[in-house]
């Protein structure tokens, strides 16, 4: 509910709101905003909701190369909903958070099945959907279908909290909660033909520029006059959160089999991880808690051994030391269970493999 202040201004949820920020912001997008993405002047739900999934925890540079390539293998929906769950993953494949690539091509077959192949047209539906959340659903409603609805994804915090100076601890659901009313309550009143599409873009353009988590670009920024933690230079406080993050420190030990194929190539073993946890469903090379565990699943005098360079890779909750351990075979000997297969290395693209595991069997010394 919105009630005004001594100042005139309509306060919601505790915060008193600049009513200006919305035409502001239009404005800014519409001049200086960004407008060549790929993912841009579209109305099509697949495209923006690809977009969306593949943006988020991921730069916008780094989607710059995938969005394309997936489009042009999985034009809309039907055709991502009939691939395989490998053609899906081998796509996905250095993007990270793979889970999101899993409920990607679940959605896909849902709303193919459900749905008969188009998106709901509203954010309460469309979050019925499989990996998509509030945020995802706003942005997808409001880009295709003009609805009334603010999205509120990190970045979109971070210059919110910041325009209020709002203090609440984002590590707490109330205040999150909060923090969602505000944002509806900013946004255009009666919003005109095109409106949401460009405030909607005008908070992701404003979050990903100007209002950086470490740098932000106050001097220029176009809501300054507006910004509360702007005006006084405490941007850097916000938002606040006081649960942080806690990494934990592992080592890994991968076990590279390589052997030589028919034409004189090689082959690497590779097998599937388990359906849940680090990596799931992808295609790695054998994984060892120790070097000596890796070392007891061998057979006496198999081959050549070789300790490559360890490599350092991050997860949300995890950084890993991966201790790559290379064995030379010298021949492919025959698959005696189902828990993995010999793969060429051309035939590595059409797999998908953790980043950092491609780049290592990329990079194999001769
Ligand atoms: Fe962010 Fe600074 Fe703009 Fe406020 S004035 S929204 S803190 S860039």
């Amino acid at each position: 509910m919105s009630v005004a202040t001594e100042c005139g201004k309509p306060s919601v949820a505790g915060a008193a709101l600049p009513v200006e920020f919305s035409q502001v912001l239009m404005q800014w997008q519409r001049h200086s905003g960004r407008h060549g993405l790929p993912w841009q002047g579209t109305r099509d739900p697949y495209r923006v909701w690809l977009s969306e999934v593949m943006l988020q925890q991921t730069q916008v540079s780094t989607v710059l190369n995938y969005f394309p390539r997936f489009l042009a293998r999985f034009p809309d929906v039907q055709a991502l909903a009939s691939a395989t769950p490998d053609e899906v993953m081998a796509l996905w494949s250095g993007l990270g958070y793979y889970s999101r690539a899993r409920n990607l091509h679940r959605c896909a077959q849902v709303v193919v099945a459900q749905h008969a192949g188009v998106f709901p047209s509203t954010s309460s539906e469309l979050q019925t959907l499989p990996g998509i959340g509030a945020s995802t659903a706003a942005a997808i409603a409001a880009f295709c279908h003009g609805e009334r609805i603010s999205i509120l994804d990190g970045n979109v915090r971070r210059v919110l909290t910041r325009l209020l100076a709002f203090d609440g601890d984002l590590a707490q659901a109330a205040q999150q909660r909060r923090l969602w009313e505000i944002a509806q309550a900013l946004l255009p009143e009666q919003p005109a033909a095109g409106d949401m599409v460009a405030y909607t873009q005008g908070l992701m353009d404003l979050g990903a520029t100007l209002c950086s988590r470490s740098r932000p670009s106050c001097a220029a920024c176009p809501v300054l006059v507006l910004c509360r933690s702007g005006q006084d230079g405490t941007a850097s406080r916000y938002p606040v959160k006081t649960r942080t993050l806690k990494r934990r420190h592992e080592s890994w030990w991968l076990l590279v089999l390589r052997s030589p194929s028919n034409d004189g190539a090689h082959r690497i073993w590779l097998e599937r991880r388990p359906n849940a946890g680090i990596w799931a469903g992808l295609f790695c090379t054998p994984v060892f808690a120790d070097e000596a565990s890796a070392l007891a699943v061998l057979p006496p005098n198999t081959g050549r051994m070789q300790a490559l360079a360890p490599v350092a890779h991050s997860l949300t909750h995890r950084e890993l030391r991966l201790h790559p351990l290379l064995l030379e075979m010298s021949h492919t000997p025959v698959s005696g269970d189902d828990s993995g297969r010999w793969v060429d290395m051309e035939g590595l693209d059409r797999l998908g493999l953790p980043a950092p595991v491609r780049q290592l069997l990329m990079q194999l010394p001769d």
